[in-house]
């Protein structure tokens, strides 16, 4: 009976493959256990890119962090998107660079301050030029490592090419401009000099949904404008902030005339700005800014909870 025979084997072979195949699951299986175990939380550092670069070849950084608990349908990614600048006027201004850095410092070991709603870029360090002028540093810096030198400290406010980059950008733009009792140049046009092109082309390319600028010393929050008036949400960003640090509300700024200022550009396109004035040169009043920072967080994450 050869065939009955070879059914036989076939039977018996099926069999031996069925087990071979069940065990080979099974071990497959507990091989894999450990990896389908609790997901254990992975702690996730800030994005980092280099957005681009300074007229003396130096790095301009930008620092992207989402939120610890970060809802599935967005991704992982806040749906409103919060960006910090600091160091616009590097030089005597180095203060605001430092408020960066403490503030990412701060993002770093509280990632669930962040609101699941959001996302948010520091941008440190916009004129490294004119930081690396008055700390011989590029990146961190620490206080003992800035200059006392007035001369120094004040020549770092402009770029490598002397130019005013809150002077640099397309709104109401002019090739002279004012900073306090005196004319300062604002570029051969908007937008001539590099630090302002990087910072333009990182806004196209995220489109945030509002900017904050840290500056020094007039101890105040700023809206912001250019032709078509202040935009709604700025207001209220600049009385979130101001409430909460103590700094004052100022609607604008009155005591010389400002043309080519980088909020103002941000206005006519669209986006919310405010510039926070630290009350000195030389402290970063952490608490104050942290107070003001949680204000924009919670706004944000209400204005995002009520899409
Ligand atoms: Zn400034």
């Amino acid at each position: 009976m050869p065939l009955f025979l070879r059914r036989k084997e076939v039977i018996a072979g099926s069999c031996v493959l069925a087990i071979l195949i069940g065990v080979a699951a099974f071990v497959a299986l507990y091989k894999k256990a450990p990896e389908i175990a609790p997901a254990a939380a992975v702690k996730s550092g800030p994005t980092y890119k280099v957005i681009g670069t300074s007229m003396e070849g130096r790095k301009i950084e930008s620092y992207t962090y989402l939120p610890a608990e970060a809802s599935a349908q967005t991704g992982g990614k806040g749906q409103q998107h919060l960006a910090f600048v600091g160091g616009m006027h590097g030089g005597y201004e180095w203060n605001s660079v430092l408020l960066a850095y403490t503030f990412m410092d701060y993002l770093e070991s509280n990632p669930e301050a962040i609101p699941k709603n959001l996302t948010v870029t520091v941008i440190p360090s916009l004129n490294p030029d004119g930081v690396f002028k008055v700390t011989g540093k590029e990146g961190r810096f620490e206080i003992a490592d800035v200059s006392t030198d007035k001369t120094i400290l004040e020549s770092g406010r402009f770029n490598a090419n002397g130019v005013d980059l809150n002077r640099n950008f397309d709104c109401k733009w002019k090739p002279e401009a004012t900073w306090r009792s005196k004319t300062v140049s604002a570029g051969g046009e908007a937008f001539s000099e590099p630090e302002a092109r990087v910072l333009r082309s990182f806004i196209s390319e995220t489109h945030p949904d509002a900017v904050i600028f840290w500056h020094s010393q007039a101890n105040a929050v700023y809206a912001s404008e250019c032709e078509e008036g202040i935009l709604p949400a700025t207001l209220d960003i600049m009385n979130a902030y101001a409430n909460a640090s103590g700094y004052r509300p100022a609607i604008s700024f009155d005591a010389y005339e400002v043309a080519g200022d980088s909020e103002g550009w941000l206005a006519s396109i669209g986006i919310p700005a405010i510039t926070v004035e630290l009350k000195t040169h030389e402290t970063i009043e952490w608490e104050r800014n942290l107070a003001g920072i949680k204000a924009l967080f919670e706004y944000y994450d209400r204005t995002a909870s009520s899409f």
